[in-house]
């Protein structure tokens, strides 16, 4: 039996389902997007590097809020811990918040 055939969501294309993307690209879309996604990263502009920074943003935010939590209920009674420890340590008491 055939391989069921599927359009690229971007050029059209008709190509073997198995080779679209999970997005729907064929493989030479796919190609092309992630170029352009590298281009957009190294030049630091357009929607793909946009997104980036906002997500690395967040993550910062995250990061330094946790320790500032940490800081505040620890007043100098512990060293500051590993970041994961204080991640994990801000999720437990987020949870237990919340319960
Ligand atoms: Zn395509």
């Amino acid at each position: 039996m055939a391989e069921p055939v599927r359009k690229c969501r971007r050029c059209g294309r008709e190509v073997p389902a198995g080779e679209l993307s999970k997005r729907g690209l064929c493989p030479s879309c796919v190609l092309e997007s992630v170029q352009e996604a590298v281009r957009q990263l190294r030049e630091h502009r357009g929607p793909v590097y946009e997104k980036w920074r906002k997500a690395w943003e967040a993550a910062n935010e995250r990061r330094i809020t946790s320790i500032i939590e940490y800081k505040k209920l620890h007043r100098g009674e512990k060293p500051l811990p590993e970041l994961w420890e204080v991640r994990r340590e801000r999720e437990e008491r987020h949870a237990a918040q919340a319960e």
